[in-house]
């Protein structure tokens, strides 16, 4: 059955989701995909996959994903964060990290975590 998938990286991590998208096109094309505006943008492009993109994480993208994870909407997050850098919406980030927690969604904030999520999903 197909998922709701929402993809999300911080500017660092943009060329490392936008390589596993890529290589994971196949199965991902089978769900439906939503991300952060510019992450969302980025994988379009690269991957040539729908994905339905939300402002930009600064501008509240993250809160907007953050919503629909309470409304029972999001099955799947992908979330590279940039573990190295300080983030002005450091405050969104860790109350997306929360309200997955509460709801028990999937969250992977790296990439051996999202490869193990993703190989539950071939087949
Ligand atoms: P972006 O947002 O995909 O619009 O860059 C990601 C983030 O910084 O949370």
């Amino acid at each position: 059955m197909a998922k709701t998938i929402a993809l999300i990286a911080h500017d660092n991590m943009k060329p490392t989701i936008v390589e596993w998208c890529v290589k994971n096109r196949e199965v991902l094309a089978r769900h439906f995909l939503c991300g952060t505006g510019t992450t969302a943008a980025r994988i379009s492009e690269a991957a040539n996959l729908p994905v339905h993109a939300y402002l930009s994480g600064p501008l509240g993208g993250d809160q907007q994903i953050g919503a629909r994870v309470a409304n029972g909407e999001i099955d799947i997050i992908i979330f590279f964060s940039d573990p190295l850098t300080a983030m002005p919406h450091d405050p969104d980030v860790k109350a997306l990290l929360r309200i997955a927690q509460v709801y028990d969604i999937p969250i992977a904030n790296n990439k051996a975590t999202a490869d193990c999520i993703i190989k539950s999903l071939e087949g």
